[in-house]
């Protein structure tokens, strides 16, 4: 393709990204409108929905019911952490002419729980536009990426370029609590040469993930009557020197960090996130159940940070004489996210820093790495597609209250992933 063609074709398409925007902005609305919770019946009403949609918008659909105990049995199967009797698996194709390669948008329709709906300002889920913000849960975390990614499709379509690599666009469950969407599809075998998730990055460019691995500690106690606590052993207490050495063990591993991931304070934090022990006020608690993640570094085994965390517990117990007799036990469970890594050969990056130039009219954008995992390591690991993160909305109003993208930034990645489609896939002369 010369470049005259080149950029009339992004041209044409970006005019026809700025036709469609009220509808997709109308469209995000009503997805964040259906309350896709993790695991609720709500998130395969929304993979529905979408599957309509991306129907309704000519493509060709893979959809189907993912067999859940056959996935959960594979040795790789990254985990989950709510229970579901059902998931679909989703991926619309918009054909090429067959010459070119092959880009793929992932994204998720699955959001986390509201929380305490007193903190919210708005109802949780309204999807309404105010200040030039659209909010509710699941609008940052990231139905607005996956609705601009849907309408950056439409946009070559309206436009009436036909592609030479095929386009495809892969909605998915279950990405908050472990990857079951993204790992089933690669298990079905869909691949491409190149995948954006249009996860909240601020319209940076994200090429790498720290991981996160989530674990499970019991630890023991002996109950008795509280008023004759001397004769228990209550396991809060023996918690403490456990805490004490979980909070030493992050700071060791944050001794050296990867220069991507240097902006945040902690790029692969340790966190307790449930602490439950006892059940009865007068008695000494025998059992404390905590619950947390383990943040895995850029480029390190999953099986390096494991040890690491478990000989942190094997020598505070040692330590003490109580713990040696009874012994903290650790447990991987949930959601089991291994660190990922844009491959070091790729030009992704510099394509994705040129689409965002002309989609943002020049907006400077940043390149770095999240300290959170997502189905980019599935991707880049399993499927060996180069994958990074570029999308609306900051991370750090996902997951709280209050929840909001900016209507702007959807535009703009609707605009830019529109342009990587010309760049990747090619345009049939
Ligand atoms: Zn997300």
């Amino acid at each position: 393709m010369v470049d005259m063609e080149s950029s009339l074709a992004e041209g044409l398409v970006l005019e026809a990204v700025d036709a469609l925007t009220d509808t997709m902005i109308g469209e995000i609305s009503t997805l964040v409108r259906i309350p896709s919770v993790s695991g609720t019946a709500a998130e395969n009403d929304a993979q529905i929905h979408v599957a309509r949609m991306l129907r309704e918008g000519g493509l060709e659909i893979d959809l189907w019911p993912i067999d859940l105990a056959e996935t959960f049995a594979k040795p790789a199967f990254p985990g989950v952490e709510v229970h579901r009797d059902e998931a679909w698996g989703l991926v619309g194709r918009l054909v090429g002419s067959g010459d070119g390669p092959t880009l793929m948008l992932n994204g998720h329709v699955d959001v986390v729980p509201i929380g305490d709906p007193e903190a919210w300002s708005f109802p949780a889920f309204d999807g309404e536009i105010r200040n030039g913000n659209l909010h509710g849960r699941g609008s940052c975390d990231m139905k607005a990426g996956l609705i601009a990614a849907h309408w950056a499709v439409q946009a070559i379509r309206s436009a009436g370029i036909r592609l030479r690599g095929d386009l495809l666009l892969a909605a998915v469950q279950g990405e908050e609590d472990g990857g079951l969407g993204t790992f089933a599809l690669l298990e079905r075998g869909w691949r491409a040469d190149a995948c954006l998730i249009p996860e909240p990055t601020d319209l940076d460019i994200v090429p790498a993930n720290s991981g996160s691995l989530t674990f499970r500690l019991r630890v023991h106690g002996h109950a008795t009557h509280a008023s004759r606590r001397t004769e228990g052993v209550s396991a809060i207490e023996k918690f403490w020197p456990i805490w004490h050495a979980l909070t030493e063990l992050e700071t060791c591993r944050h001794a050296h960090v990867d220069p991507m991931a240097a902006r945040w304070k902690l790029a692969h934090p340790l966190s307790i996130g449930t602490v439950h022990a006892g059940d009865w006020a007068s008695s000494v608690p025998d059992l404390l159940i905590a619950e947390g993640r383990l943040g895995v570094a850029l480029d390190e085994p999953v099986e390096h940070a494991r040890e690491e965390f478990e000989a942190a517990v094997a020598r505070t117990c040692e330590a003490d004489p109580w713990l040696r007799d009874h012994p903290v036990e650790v447990e991987w469970w949930g959601g089991q996210f291994a660190s990922g890594r844009l491959h070091a050969e790729s030009d992704l990056v510099e394509r994705m820093q040129r689409a965002h130039a002309i989609a943002s009219e020049s907006r400077p954008n940043d390149v770095w790495a999240a300290p959170y995992g997502s189905d980019l390591r599935l991707l880049v690991g399993q499927g060996g597609i180069p994958t990074l993160q570029y999308g609306p909305g900051d991370v750090a109003r996902a997951h709280g209250p209050d929840e909001l993208v900016p209507v702007d930034d959807i535009v703009i990645t609707a605009r830019a992933l529109a342009l990587m489609a010309l760049d990747i896939c090619g345009v049939a002369g």
